[in-house]
């Protein structure tokens, strides 16, 4: 495992949410990597200054205004995910017709061709031609003559 993953389980660990065998193995990656034990001892410190500091006194509604507010955010944040997922079709479909188009003009390019090379049997000619007579073929016909 990488020394980045270590890092989320040192800071899952030291919220308590790191189960006991990726504890085992976190441990025994802290007693050989020097980076990974600097960043757990930083996080330490960081936590302990947290702790420390003052908190200030909130009253009780704030809490329940901030969770109204949550809760009405939420059904509008619901809205605009379901406008995004109906734009999700049309790019879809976009994307299906771009292939059918290709195809089809591969398709219709091929059928070109195979046309263009009937009304042209001199070019198929010189090309079967210029085949047969290859220098694969004379070194294999030369190479088996000569045992
Ligand atoms: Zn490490």
């Amino acid at each position: 495992m990488r020394c980045a993953k270590y890092k989320r389980q040192i800071d899952l660990m030291q919220d308590g949410a790191l189960d006991q065998a990726s504890t085992a193995k976190l441990r025994a990656h802290l007693d050989k990597c020097q980076k990974c034990l600097a960043y757990q001892q930083e996080s330490l410190k960081l936590r302990e200054l947290m702790l420390s500091a003052p908190r200030p006194q909130v009253p009780a509604w704030l809490h329940h205004q901030i969770l109204h507010q949550c809760k009405a955010h939420e059904s509008k944040r619901l809205k605009v995910r379901k406008k995004f997922r109906l734009q999700l079709v049309p790019a879809t479909l976009a994307v299906m017709l771009s292939f059918v188009l290709g195809s089809l003009l591969g398709v219709t390019s091929f059928r070109i061709s195979a046309l263009s090379s009937k009304i042209a049997p001199e070019q198929v000619q010189e090309i079967t031609f210029f085949g047969e007579s290859t220098l694969v073929e004379d070194a294999f016909f030369g190479g088996g003559s000569s045992e």
